[in-house]
């Protein structure tokens, strides 16, 4: 019994391994087991938290405590080390080392940016990834240049006298956002403005309401906000930034007057290249396109990898 592995997509995703149980981005937390936190999107916190003692980033448990009305605490599980995801503020890989290692990725982002550096490479045994951009047709622009060409764009569009709005995340795009126009006229909404203030970054960005008629860049989480928008501004500008503004079927651009393909995510060859340096012997891929991605490590790095599939068993081996 001692040297059981078993994987499943239960509860977020349940690792058992030597007779320690682990619940990773579990959908509620529960006691007696290990429960990690990677980041402080929704779709990766608890509804629930029949433990409220997790493993996570300070700035994760904060900024889960804030959006979940929440009183999480820190804790820390001996064999569980936490590295850097490049993801969003806050999100960490977590590597299981207990007879043999596994490493959970989380949503990560492997390219550095100006305002964070990105996930490196942990060699492991087994490799639990996201695989969202898991498809050849996602080839992301450098982050850096991006950045520059976001800059021009807003630079002249405030010199024609109209405004910008980016509809963004409030955690992750909307600090990066705000980080590459530092400079600018820059305002917020009010979700936007509880993020940066858990996080202290960046600095200060004044909400909109202290907004006059001079055009000026807002960031907002929702459009909702627009009517809070200074009275007599022109008609602004209104830009997206997503890795999905590559996908012109999605039609989720539909909109919006601009959208860049700034991601938080790896793009198919960096993910490639994350297993590569991980060299793993096996490789479970969540999100996204998981399956097809899985298959195309198989051909492509000749490594053993495979989806990880709901509510079903995807490894259990004893070694
Ligand atoms: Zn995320
Ligand atoms: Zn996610």
């Amino acid at each position: 019994l001692k040297d059981e592995l078993k994987i499943s997509a239960e509860n977020g995703i349940h690792v058992q391994l030597c007779g320690r149980s682990y619940y990773l981005d579990p959908k509620r937390t529960v006691p007696g087991t290990a429960n990690f936190i990677s980041h402080a999107h929704t779709d990766h916190l608890p509804r629930r938290s029949d433990e409220k003692h997790v493993i996570a980033s300070s700035e994760t448990v904060a900024l889960a405590n804030m959006r979940l009305s929440a009183d999480l605490m820190r804790t820390d599980e001996e064999g569980l080390s936490m590295f850097e995801a490049g993801h969003v503020q806050g999100s960490r890989m977590a590597l299981i080392e207990r007879g043999l290692s596994i490493l959970y990725t989380g949503d990560f982002c492997t390219r550095d940016k100006l305002h964070m550096r990105g996930a490196r490479p942990v060699r492991t045994d087994i490799l639990i990834m996201e695989s969202t951009y898991g498809r050849p047709c996602y080839s992301f622009p450098d982050p850096i240049e991006l950045s520059a060409v976001i800059r021009d764009w807003c630079a002249d569009t405030l010199e024609g006298g109209r405004s910008v709005v980016f509809n963004v995340y409030p955690l992750g795009k909307a600090q990066e956002i705000e980080y590459m126009l530092s400079g600018f006229p820059l305002f917020c909404d009010a979700s936007v403005h509880r993020h940066n203030a858990i996080l202290s970054f960046p600095s200060e960005v004044p909400e909109m309401s202290h907004a006059g008629r001079e055009p000026a860049v807002f960031i907002v989480s929702s459009l909702k906000s627009l009517s809070s928008l200074p009275r007599g501004l022109s008609r602004p500008l209104i830009a997206g930034a997503s890795g999905w503004a590559l996908d012109s079927r999605s039609g989720r651009t539909s909109t919006l007057d601009e959208n860049f393909p700034l991601s938080d995510h790896c793009d198919y060859s960096d993910l490639l290249a994350f297993v590569s340096g991980c060299e793993p012997s096996l490789v479970l891929t969540t999100h996204g396109f998981s399956e097809e991605f899985a298959a195309d490590i198989k051909r492509e790095l000749g490594t053993e990898a495979r989806a990880l599939k709901d509510g079903t068993v995807s490894l259990s081996a004893h070694f």
